[in-house]
């Protein structure tokens, strides 16, 4: 456990030398990083095949992309984003010149979470060596096999010092989070994220909490019911549900409940063939653990499609539940595998009502033609991130900020999100020694006079102001 404070100190100790503060060196770490991805793909695929049944459309398409689209931007505006940004003035600074300097913070701790084991440590990764930052990394213990192939080769790649990796499970991170650090991105379960931000309170630490929860699915009746069990399908069963912002649940009017069914269950037949089990494109739970948490969820629960399973092989079938009560086990916790249940309102104000009874989820889910409807649903509840008519595409896009909202989560990333994460916005006044005048009128002794003419000045005229 020495071993962890002296990693993080002599991450310290590299970050005080300064060598972060160059842009192109943090660009050349970037395109590193890039390298490696590229040639170290065969190592990673083989990794996450172990962990979590993955084939390579699913690794490149949910792991991959996201990582080279933000090293990408990155490298190609680091020089902008660095950049003073000049700011508008009041009429005491008129003379001066005013901007936001963006700072590295020091050194951040990034912990990762299983389900993509690759991508919840690289993304961050890339917007915290962007900012200029040291960074120790803590990938899940849980995808074991891309967790110890990160830590033997991001070392190859990235400068030893400033991006240490410590591997290892409860233990260890419990002695990381007793270090001083700058920042901490924490992408985990909400209970996690508890502990891990009193362990941050003790240091005054600010964090990013990427957390999970239950992301509800609304489904109007006037709808393309076709096309949209066809994206639900894809956003529910993908990595075998376990994806932070699969939706959760649906949410629908009880008449078209049997139809959703029959258009999941034709949809997962089209996707993965009569028995998924024998698909190449069908994951697998990652533990024992995890298969009887989620086996216990469907007891006392009617299924009405799927729920073959074999515990040797961590498989569960696409699952549908429906009638299924919301005081039932699995609408108390985030399932977080192929369980898909049905939950019957009466119209869409209940579906609004339901949504705000419960905690803030991660993301929203409406499918809808109705554009009122879906702006008055958008505009009366809260989450993460939301996406109409399709599951999981806001978090695509890389010029939206990719995070929660009370319960799941604070604070966002992805492309320059992740850039402003792990950067100070130092607020800068650069004044000459002229004008002592002009600047008299707000010393003591105190006027009538004086107090006018300050408070003239500390008011900001005619608009923008830029120097
Ligand atoms: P987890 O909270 O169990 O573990 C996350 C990390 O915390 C791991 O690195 C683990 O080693 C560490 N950890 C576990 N127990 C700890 C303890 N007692 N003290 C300190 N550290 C501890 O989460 P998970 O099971 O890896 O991931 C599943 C959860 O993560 C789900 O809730 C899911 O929704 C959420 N998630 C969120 C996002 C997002 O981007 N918001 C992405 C993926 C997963």
């Amino acid at each position: 456990m020495a071993q962890i404070a002296a990693v993080v100190s002599g991450a310290r100790a590299a970050y005080n030398q300064g060598k972060t503060r160059s842009v192109e060196f943090r660009i050349h770490q970037l395109k590193e990083l890039e390298r490696m991805i590229t040639e170290k793909k065969e190592a990673f695929l083989l990794a996450l095949k172990k962990d979590l049944h993955k084939n390579e459309f699913a690794v490149e398409i949910f792991e991959i992309a996201g990582i080279l689209n933000d090293i990408t931007e990155a490298v190609n505006k680091l020089p902008e984003w660095t950049e003073p940004e000049f700011v508008s003035k009041n009429m005491m600074t008129l003379m001066d010149t005013v901007y936001i300097h963006r700072e590295s913070l020091g050194v951040v701790l990034i912990i990762g979470a299983w389900n993509y084991p690759l991508a919840l440590i690289i993304q961050p990764l890339v917007g915290a060596i962007a900012a200029g930052n040291a960074v120790v990394l803590k990938p899940s213990e849980v995808s074991g096999n891309t967790a110890k192939l990160l830590g033997k080769l991001l070392p190859q790649y990235l400068d030893k010092q400033l991006y240490p990796v410590i591997n290892g499970g409860v233990e260890e991170t419990t002695e990381l989070l007793k270090q001083q650090f700058d920042h901490i991105f924490f992408t985990g379960s909400t209970n996690i994220g508890r502990i891990v931000m009193e362990a941050a309170a003790k240091h005054l630490t600010p964090v990013t909490l990427e957390l999970g929860g239950k992301s509800p699915c609304y489904i109007d009746g006037n709808c393309n019911l076709e096309v949209a069990c066809r994206r639900i399908a894809w956003g529910r069963f993908s990595n075998c549900g376990q994806t932070c912002i699969a939706p959760d649940y649906i949410l629908c009017d009880k008449s078209i409940q049997d139809e959703l069914v029959k258009k999941i269950s034709t949809t997962v037949v089209e996707f993965y063939g009569a028995d998924p089990q024998k698909s190449p494109d069908y994951g697998r739970i990652v533990n024992q653990r995890h298969f009887k948490r989620l086996m216990s969820l469907l007891e006392g629960a009617k299924v009405a499609y799927g729920g073959q399973n074999n515990e040797e092989d961590l498989y569960i079938a696409p699952t549908i539940v429906t009638d299924v009560d919301p005081n039932s086990k699995i609408m108390q916790e985030e399932i977080f595998g192929p369980l898909l249940p049905i939950v019957t309102v009466a119209s869409a104000d209940e579906a609004i009502g339901f949504i705000n009874k419960r905690d803030k989820p991660l993301a929203l889910y409406i499918f809808s033609r109705d554009k009122k409807l879906t702006k008055k649903m958008i505009a009366e509840t809260s989450s993460g991130g939301v996406t109409v008519n399709d599951c999981m595409i806001h978090y695509t896009v890389d010029t939206l900020p990719f995070g929660g909202v009370g319960k799941s989560g604070f604070g966002a990333y992805h492309g320059k999100f992740s850039f402003e994460t792990f950067t100070h916005r130092r607020a800068c006044v650069l004044k000459s020694l002229a004008f002592e005048k002009m600047n008299s009128i707000r010393y003591a002794p105190a006027t009538d006079a004086k107090q006018k003419r300050t408070l003239w000045l500390m008011s900001k005229r005619g608009g923008c102001v830029t120097m």
